[in-house]
């Protein structure tokens, strides 16, 4: 983090301790579900945020003219998802992504015949296959990396075919996990569930649902948490900002930066715990969105991608939403760490030329651009949770145990659904009933 210039800053109030009945580190959709959940039971809260704004992983931008997701965009599932439920009881528009609407490319700009598209999709099919075989197979965990190795994949495939279906890879496993396949783990691979394939696009932003849990909660923005002291009496936070004093705390922090260390804890958090953390593994993910003067894409395509090899894996049209015309990249594991490091121009670069090679050469050049650097965000170190290599889902519970006063959520927490806005949503509410319970 960068400095003390807020340090200088202390008020008069930071320099008093302030007290509450439960403190929530973390104003992301664990920590406001947790904080919503207990004012509505009469508790007294008060949620300590180190950035200037909410909702942590879900940030919406409205910079090019309609609303980006810059962290999360889906709502994974329809059948029994509470954020849809939450979406459809308020009235909250939303899109449901057509993935049978792709546009996938060669390296000519030309698009896949459906006969090679049906070919590579078959080949996936048998590699995942191969997959859950030998996760009974194997005596001790290996990558999918490995897995995939102890397999022949590609025989019989034409060159494109041989790029296709390494394309799909990435965008079926190492987008959906924000890992690359040779971290990611065969035996917890699939273990966690879902509430179906529907996935669905928020048109006004996903901040829509962060916005429907703060009415009524008393959020400290710019309360970056130093450190934090437990003990049978109670709990002791430090912030920029002040200290504050409570029976109970809620950690939300994310794994990434539960894993640097950059909280203190005193004592330190249990040895098992502190396991489950360093065994876990925080994935990295990249979004590029870019505005354009005129659509030269497919216009009714959701999404297309071309499978030569670049960085951003795919674009997302949002043109059929919007009716503006933005696409935005997407790119997952070391392919984000390695777009992060790069400046926003680089990587605009990067994009413009896959776009060239697949549209041609006079394309028009983007008016606006966002880019993303979850990895690199102090308040993140990533952007959503893998089962690393030698890692379970139990692991995740172990995280989520109670510590003393302390009590644990957020999508790392979550052994059901990992990496997700509704795993984090329901282990905040989680929290909050072994708080309320207690
Ligand atoms: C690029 C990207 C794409 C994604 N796509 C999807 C998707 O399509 N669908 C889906 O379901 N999920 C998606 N996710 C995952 C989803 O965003 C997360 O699972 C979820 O938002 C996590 O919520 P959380 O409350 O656990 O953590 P967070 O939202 O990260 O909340 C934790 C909060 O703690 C704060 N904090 C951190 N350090 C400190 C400190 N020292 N002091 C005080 N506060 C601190 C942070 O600022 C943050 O506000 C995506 C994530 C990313 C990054």
């Amino acid at each position: 983090m960068g400095g003390c210039a807020p340090i200088f800053a202390l008020s008069a109030q930071a320099n008093q301790v302030q007290t509450t009945e439960v403190l929530v580190i973390g104003a992301g959709v664990a920590g406001l579900t947790a904080a919503s959940e207990l004012l509505k039971k009469d508790h007294d809260v008060i949620v300590l945020e180190g950035r200037d704004r909410i909702g942590g992983r879900i940030w919406t931008d409205h910079s090019l003219g309609a609303p980006i997701d810059l962290g999360a965009s889906w709502i994974h599932g329809d059948n029994g998802n509470p954020i849809k439920r939450l979406a459809d009881n308020n009235n909250i528009q939303l899109f449901t992504t057509d993935f049978g609407q792709g546009s996938i490319y060669d390296n000519q700009g030309n698009l896949l015949s459906d006969a090679a598209i049906t070919r590579v999709e078959g080949r996936f099919g048998q590699v995942e296959g191969r997959f859950y075989e030998l996760k009974d197979e194997v005596s001790q965990d290996i990558s999918l990396a490995q897995a995939l190795t102890m397999q022949s994949p590609y025989q019989g495939l034409s060159e494109t075919e041989r790029q296709a279906l390494d394309w799909l890879l990435e965008f079926n496993i190492e987008l959906d996990l924000a890992a690359d396949l040779d971290e990611l783990s065969l035996l917890s691979w699939e273990e966690d569930e879902t509430f179906g394939d529907t996935d669905i696009l928020f048109p006004g932003g996903y901040e829509q649902i962060i916005n429907l849990l703060t009415p009524g909660l008393d959020i400290r923005l710019n309360h970056f948490v130093e450190s934090v002291t437990y003990d049978d009496a109670g709990v002791k936070v430090s912030t920029f900002n002040g200290v504050f004093e409570a029976q109970h705390a809620i950690i939300t922090l994310p794994l990434g930066v539960l894993q640097h260390g950059v909280v203190e804890f005193s004592p330190n958090l249990p040895t098992r715990k502190q396991r489950a953390i360093d065994r876990l593994g925080m994935g990295a993910f990249s979004k590029i969105a870019l505005r354009f003067p005129n659509v030269f894409w497919p216009a009714e395509s959701h999404y297309f991608g071309n499978v030569v090899g670049s960085p951003w894996t795919e674009y997302w049209n949002l043109d059929v939403m919007a009716q503006l015309p933005i696409i935005v990249g997407l790119s997952p594991g070391s392919l984000a760490r390695s777009l992060e490091s790069m400046t926003d121009v680089q990587m605009a670069e990067l994009a413009m030329q896959d776009l060239r090679a697949t549209f041609g050469t006079n394309i028009s050049e983007p008016i606006g651009m966002v880019v993303t650097r979850w990895a690199s965000d102090p308040f993140a170190l990533g952007a959503y949770s893998y089962n690393a290599v030698g890692s379970t889902l139990s692991d995740r519970d172990t995280l989520g145990e109670p510590a003393g006063n302390l009590f644990f959520a957020g999508e790392a927490t979550s052994s059901s659904f990992p990496g997700t806005v509704h795993g984090a949503h329901l282990e905040g509410l989680r929290a909050a009933r072994e708080i309320d319970d207690l």
